[in-house]
């Protein structure tokens, strides 16, 4: 292991805590990459079935594309082809996907074909490349499926045809953002998964105060 995956390793030690610490990744559930070079790509991405919340160095794979070995006993995450297709179809270094109750709760009371667009808030500046309130962010939500390799071209489609989104949901699944360091990347998942609970929030409170 090099001295840039260890680095990179340890600060996705960091970001499982604190995203543990919300209830964003129950369960084992979530999983978390960040590249470590990208010709050819290599990625570091957490193991299958591990725990986000206290995670060791230990539990990282690294993928290669000419290798699918891997130490005995663990797996990378099954939705890897999903993190490869955003790394490939933007500039991210990192990718972060995240349970969270009101993205679950969200694209569940969304119907199909339904849009999520989130508008006139202050933390969309936290959204790289926003630079004002009045910013339109269009959030699409794609139908959840165990087929990883149909999700991987449905994000491959998404991105190519929408290069300035900074998010995709899985319905009542989950979020998957990235960034251009793991620290941006870490910042989308907060700014997203605070804009998403507000606007559930905002709904609910619409329909009892109606
Ligand atoms: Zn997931």
């Amino acid at each position: 292991v090099s001295e840039l995956e260890r680095g990179l390793i340890h600060e996705l030690i960091d970001t499982g805590r604190r995203f543990y610490a919300r209830g964003w990744v129950m369960g084992t559930s979530g999983n978390f990459s960040a590249v470590v070079s990208r010709d050819p790509l290599q990625l570091v991405i957490t193991a299958s079935g591990v725990d986000k919340g206290s995670l060791t160095p230990e539990q990282f794979v690294t993928l290669n594309p000419e290798s699918e070995v891997y130490p005995p006993g663990l797996r990378p995450s099954a939705e890897v082809a999903l993190h490869r297709a955003i790394v490939q179809c933007t500039a991210a270094q990192s990718v972060l996907h995240t349970h969270s109750v009101f993205t679950t709760l969200l694209t569940t009371w969304l119907k199909a074909n339904e849009t999520l667009r989130l508008y006139g808030y202050e933390m969309l500046k936290g959204l790289s490349g926003v630079r004002t309130h009045e910013h339109t962010e269009w959030v699409p939500i794609l139908e959840n499926s165990q087929d990883y390799a149909m999700l991987a071209h449905e994000f491959r489609r998404l991105l190519t045809e929408n290069p300035t989104i900074h998010c995709i949901l899985l319905r009542r699944h989950g979020l998957y953002t990235w960034g251009t360091s793991i620290e941006e990347a870490r910042r989308h998942v907060e700014i997203l998964e605070f804009l998403l609970e507000v606007y559930a929030r905002e709904h609910a409170l619409q329909n009892k105060l109606a």
